[in-house]
């Protein structure tokens, strides 16, 4: 450890070290009481539902008193009660084993949130075999990095094809504007996963352009975005807010996963589209078919390694199997994708590092400046997983985003 000015020292890692160990205890006390304060709930809703009676229009007013006096004592809304001990009953009686893994204080309670929501859909078989997959992932990520995860993993176990519910949702496609507060309203698209993915990749490029552009820039990029998406549908090209007109020229790029096998058998996986929503099979063969800026990622139906990668955008083929296996900043917890992302060397260039796929990460900015300038150290090992080691000798792993995600015959999914 160094001695320069802003370096952590013996002294200081040692009250560190308390300190987050204390935090860990106290998140996984906070985790065991949200558990008991469902299971309150949900026998407080139990109670109510067991006096109403579904035949009389006024036949819930059981429920309602219960929460009229819940609310009362704890100085909530009696709607809020009734709406938390729905939630509660929900989650008691579905959701089992997640409330048991939030007891244990396995996972937290922003985790419970993103399994329900996924898995709500699936039957009870199903429903557990997902629970202890999404929490077997939840016990290593964040929240926000389950949450496509889990919407994987529950895609999976549908028993509809999701070529036909898209079929069918995709008949419901519409553009509604809904009116806020102060004069704003919501311009809202219901569009195919793969063309809102499309749009807000252009906006966010395009947007970017545009900051870079002008150092005087002082719109935020969701500002800018906000900005060229009324540009662009109001007008023939958004000449207006990039004087060398480059902003116009840029096309979307969105990754999509696509299980090897899946694009020749009909009854195919769904695949992937970068990280966040899983595509029917239909969509992904057509964008596979070429005519498009789509860079394809096909991976193997086992091992989910990355086989190929392909696009119409001259890059670098390692630069391109290095963004498909990364697809974000390698770090514990970030989600900053890759195309944003510096490629580091892992073992550094000048004491001998590769440029190659084994040495290479991504990282963005913060983490690969946090990397170089701080005592926190990162190995990257053969099979794709980095371990980051804390400056108090804590040891994190990233898994990597799955390119895929596969059950195994007991139920659980495998390391990826
Ligand atoms: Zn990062």
């Amino acid at each position: 450890m160094g001695t320069d000015a802003g370096t952590l020292r013996e002294a200081d890692l040692i009250v560190l070290d308390g300190l987050v160990s204390a935090l860990v205890e106290t998140r996984k006390g906070i985790a065991a009481f949200q558990a008991l304060e469902t299971s309150l709930l949900a026998s407080a809703m139990a109670l109510g539902v067991d006096r109403s009676d579904a035949s009389r229009s006024d036949g819930d007013m059981p429920l309602r008193a219960i929460a009229a006096e819940v609310g009362a004592a704890l100085r909530v809304s009696d709607r809020t009660v009734q709406r938390r001990l729905g939630e509660a009953s929900r989650l008691a009686t579905r959701f089992p084993v997640t409330l048991a893994a939030l007891t244990e204080g396995r996972i937290s309670r922003a985790h419970v949130d993103v399994i329900v929501d996924a898995g709500e859909r699936l039957d009870e078989d199903e429903r557990i075999r997902f629970e202890t997959a999404a929490i077997a992932v939840a016990e290593r990520e964040t929240a926000a990095r389950l949450r496509p995860i889990a919407r994987l993993l529950a895609e999976r176990l549908m028993p509809q094809m999701l070529s036909e519910r898209h079929a069918a949702a995709r008949e419901s496609r519409c553009v509604d504007v809904r009116d806020l507060d102060d004069g704003m309203s919501q311009l809202l698209a219901v569009l195919p996963s793969t063309l809102a993915h499309g749009i807000r990749s252009r906006l966010t490029a395009m947007a970017t352009a545009v900051a870079d552009a002008d150092a005087a820039e002082e719109r935020t990029v969701d500002q800018l975005r906000a900005d060229l998406l009324a540009d662009l549908a109001l007008t023939a090209d958004p000449q207006g807010l990039d004087e060398r007109g480059l902003v116009a020229e840029i096309r979307a790029v969105v990754h999509v996963t696509v299980p090897a096998l899946t694009l020749a058998r009909e009854d195919g996986d769904a695949a992937m589209l970068e990280g966040s929503a899983p595509i029917d099979i239909d969509t992904a063969r057509l964008l596979c078919a070429g005519e498009t800026s789509w860079e394809r990622v096909l991976t193997h139906p086992v091992t989910q390694a990355v086989l190929a990668v392909d696009t119409y955008r001259p890059t670098a083929e390692l630069r391109r199997l290095l963004r498909a296996r990364d697809q974000r900043c390698r770090f514990p917890g970030c989600r900053v994708p890759a195309h944003r992302c510096d490629l580091d060397h892992v073992h550094d260039h000048a004491l001998g590092g590769a440029t190659a796929q084994a040495n290479l990460a991504h990282e963005c900015r913060r983490h690969h400046v946090l990397k170089h300038h701080s005592a926190w150290t990162v190995v990257l090992h053969p099979d794709r997983t980095m371990t980051w080691t804390s400056p108090t000798g804590r040891e994190y792993p990233d898994a990597g985003v799955p390119p895929g995600v596969a059950f195994t015959d007991d139920g659980e999914s495998p390391p990826f």
